[in-house]
């Protein structure tokens, strides 16, 4: 690549969600664009109506925008383009490259049955690309609007020079002429992809591994304009993680949405999509400014690749526990604890007394936390009043009666209303001594006070936790607790009576 300035592009389809396969895809163009110094254009491919999925569009634009995949130019909509295609579309057949084709779908139809039955290969017959001038003239004068079909050589072979699998060539024979217009004015794929890589001086097509069957009718196609290969990059499918097959919808969350409010961080999920079917030796962690410094096409492996919800998992996890502060962390809490109605607006200021203690709440998970959804259910204790939720059982541990249980939390409040809760090792020193006295062991007397706190069996630890809720809220939760077990205590005494 001497002299010539990188221009590259994502085009997506706007028929559903962007998936992680397409959001590999554009990460892997928009890091050899930032690596080359290059352009990065961003263009819809919207000419198939029947495709077309409201609300797409928004949704691919918001899922690179998560991902930090900005563009440089665009979106341009190839739906607003179509007098560009129309007028190429007609050069062709003025020049004997492509031809109309009259035949109705019903007729395409029936020719694929016959050729079924006779135990052929189905595909176009080519019956319009040798009408004579008559025939042809008799299907105007019937006021059939035609689609264009390009003609592919009959014979002979097509060299597609690809990047990572180097040439490869396809019988002629083997391929049909691919309609380029459909009889409604809209492109084909073919045809609108070809022209605006044109058209939009696109240097290397980085496309999925889907398109290499038709990628000699690309090649034809453009050479019968009389312009220039771009580079052609097949980047290769991404598999189930049991290798069976593409990985689908029904394998788990692929949507790159689903993501964003299942609460993975976007820097997780780029890391990890660079390097499937990328790689830089055995290093797993990469920052963006490291993956543009290293990122070449040539690295890419283009065997398939297996998708692993795992391994994402993990590196979701490994970036929320030991790459980003707490501060960010926090930050990024904050829209999960909103939209649960636990904090108010008043949060988000990193200045207010409120952010400063969803930072302490955060904190006390920031090396556990697998989500930034997870904080929720982990943390909504710690805003709210009450825990009262929980069956008065959940109090008393196994092997432990209900009556010693109940003794222990009344000297608990006696104990946790003169403490400093500050100290977190006084407090649990004189737990411990409690419990001592008691004659339970420390886990005996610590999960009902867990319990009684926090509504649930599994929290941050106990003490870390009493220094964040704080005396008041501690004292109305462990005298709620105490209720439920006086009542639960005097219910089993009166069924045992
Ligand atoms: N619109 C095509 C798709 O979504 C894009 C293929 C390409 O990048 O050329 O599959």
């Amino acid at each position: 690549m001497t002299g010539t300035r990188v221009r590259v592009r994502f085009a997506p389809s706007p028929t559903g969600d962007l998936h992680v396969g397409g959001a590999r895809s554009a990460l892997f163009t928009w890091l050899f664009a930032r690596h080359h110094g290059g352009d990065f254009i961003l263009r819809i491919e919207d000419t198939d109506r029947r495709r077309y999925v409201e609300g797409s569009v928004e949704g691919i634009l918001e899922s690179l925008r998560w991902l930090g995949l900005e563009w440089d130019e665009g979106p341009y909509f190839q739906s607003e383009r179509l007098a560009i295609y129309r007028e190429h579309a007609e050069r062709l057949v003025a020049q004997g490259d492509a031809y109309p084709c009259y035949c109705t779908p019903e007729r395409l139809e029936q020719v694929r049955n016959e050729q079924r039955a006779r135990g052929e290969p189905p595909g176009y017959d080519r019956r319009c690309r040798h009408l004579s001038p008559d025939e042809r003239a008799a299907f105007e004068a019937q006021g059939l609007t035609p689609a264009i079909r390009f003609k592919m050589p009959e014979s002979g072979t097509t060299v597609v020079p690809d990047l990572l699998r180097g040439h490869i060539t396809f019988e002629n024979r083997l391929l049909e002429d691919p309609v380029i217009l459909k009889s409604d004015g809209f492109p084909t794929y073919h045809l609108a992809a070809m022209v605006d890589d044109h058209l939009m001086g696109i240097t290397h097509v980085t496309r999925g591994e889907e398109w290499l069957p038709s990628a000699p009718l690309h090649v034809r196609i453009i050479q019968a304009f009389g312009w220039d290969l771009p580079v052609f990059v097949h980047l290769p499918v991404i598999l189930r993680p049991d290798g069976k097959g593409k990985l689908s919808k029904r394998d788990g969350a692929v949507g790159v949405l689903e993501y964003k409010k299942a609460g993975y961080l976007p820097e997780a999920l780029v890391n990890y999509l660079a390097l499937l079917g990328w790689s830089a030796g055995d290093r797993e962690i990469f920052s963006r400014e490291e993956l543009i410094r290293l990122f070449s096409l040539e690295d890419i492996n283009p065997s398939p690749a297996r998708f692993s919800f795992d391994k994402l998992a993990w590196m979701n996890q490994y970036y929320i526990n030991h790459i980003i502060s707490l501060d960010d962390l926090t930050i990024r809490c904050i829209p999960f604890l909103r939209a649960a109605g636990l904090v108010s607006a008043a949060a988000e200021d990193p200045a207010s007394p409120e952010h400063a203690y969803v930072r302490s709440v955060v904190a006390l998970l920031k090396d556990r936390l697998k989500t930034l959804a997870e904080v929720v259910e982990l943390t909504s204790f710690f805003f709210t009043e009450g825990t009262e939720d929980y069956p008065a059982e959940l109090l008393v541990p196994k092997k432990t009666e209900p009556a010693l249980v109940l003794e222990a939390l009344d000297r608990t409040r006696a104990i946790l209303e003169t403490a400093d809760f500050a100290d977190e090792a006084g407090m649990e020193a004189a737990l411990r001594a409690l419990a001592e006295q008691l004659g339970l062991k420390a886990g005996q007397l610590f999960m009902p006070i867990r319990v009684a706190v926090t509504g649930r069996t599994v929290s941050p630890g106990l003490f870390e936790t009493l220094r964040v809720v704080g005396r008041t809220r501690t004292l109305a939760r462990l005298d709620v607790a105490r209720a439920k077990l006086r009542a639960y205590v005097a219910q089993q005494a009166a069924a045992a009576g």
